[in-house]
């Protein structure tokens, strides 16, 4: 079986995918992407990296998020996911997979964008888990508008209050429970550097966490609470067919990295399970990219 621990080419360990054009609505779903997208069910090894932790992963139930929780319960670690509720399927699908590990899975279904729900997912993951040792702000929306007169007050706000606004509110929460040794790790992408003309509101809210990822990392690094951020490039997730990218750029997806293909799921969750083993210990306000080549400042 190949694993995130075979060696081979990384040019075609995962295919070049031409993805048919498809549409869902917002948020979409993985059990629905054509093709599957690989989030580690038989392509990710635990090797013990996590043992005992117990994290709160949000967006946790499809694409990156999803990898990484069942990366992280396959480390050791009992996760709570959050996610939407109408993402109960891709929800209960990781939530088995993780169970199958023998670890806990805790599902806290709900929306971001409701300020109640932010510091609420955070009590019940506290309570269900006994504690938190590690937090993945992972949840976010992308929706693509050609021009910049188009996009509405309404999306610019929804984008903020789903990207930005409720990965403050969940921090906030989750900062009492945490202690030396935790860790806390915000998805951001390669859109903080290098915008999309037709994401502008997307790419603002991902410049605004990179900047939030190194404020808050030195505040917190003297307490021994590490804060980090990871930056993916074109992985292949639902939020790309659900208005993340204009339909007919769909077949292209990802073939402009120097790779020439766009990553998979499972690929991005090394990069999260580093920063939140001690592994990382001196890894403080960083930013991991992910992005097959793509460069970065
Ligand atoms: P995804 O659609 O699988 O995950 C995003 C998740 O965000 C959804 O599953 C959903 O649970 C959550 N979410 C969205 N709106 C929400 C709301 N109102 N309330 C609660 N949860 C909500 O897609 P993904 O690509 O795995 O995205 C994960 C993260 O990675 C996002 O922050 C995204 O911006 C970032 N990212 C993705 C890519 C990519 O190419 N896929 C590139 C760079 C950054
Ligand atoms: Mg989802």
């Amino acid at each position: 079986m190949t694993d995130q621990l075979t060696f081979n080419n990384p040019v075609t360990r995962f295919p070049r995918i031409e993805p048919p054009e498809q549409h869902q609505p917002e948020p979409g779903l993985d059990a629905e992407l054509v093709p599957e997208a690989d989030i580690g069910a038989t392509s990710y090894r635990g090797t013990g990296r996590l043992e005992g932790r117990r994290a709160l992963v949000t967006g946790a139930d499809s694409g990156i998020g999803a990898a990484t929780a069942l990366a992280f319960a396959r480390e050791g670690a009992d996760v709570a996911l959050a996610y939407l509720p109408d993402e109960e399927r891709d929800a209960r699908r990781v939530a088995d997979l993780i169970e199958a590990e023998g670890r806990r899975a805790v599902l806290l279904p709900g929306d971001l964008a409701d300020e109640r729900y932010c510091t609420d997912l955070v009590e019940q993951a506290v309570k269900e888990l006994g504690g938190l040792d590690a937090l993945v702000n992972n949840a976010g929306r992308q929706i693509s508008v050609p021009r910049f007169d188009d996009i509405t007050d309404e999306q610019w706000k929804q984008t903020y209050e789903v990207n930005l606004h409720a990965m403050v509110r969940v921090t906030r929460a989750t900062l009492p429970h945490l202690s030396a040794g935790a860790t806390i790790v915000n998805s951001t992408s390669i859109q903080a550097y290098d915008p999309s003309d037709h994401l502008m509101d997307y790419a603002s809210t991902k410049a605004a966490i990179n900047n939030f990822t190194k404020g808050l990392a030195t505040q917190l690094a003297p307490q021994g609470i590490r804060v980090n951020a990871v930056a993916p490039g074109p992985v292949w997730t639902p939020l790309q067919v659900s208005d993340g990218q204009p339909k007919e750029a769909l077949p292209e997806f990802g073939h402009n990295t120097p790779l020439g293909r766009a990553g998979q799921p499972v690929e991005l969750a090394p990069a999260y399970v580093f920063l939140t083993s001690p592994e990382s210990s001196f890894v403080v306000g960083s930013t991991i990219h992910v992005n097959g080549g793509q460069m970065t400042p």
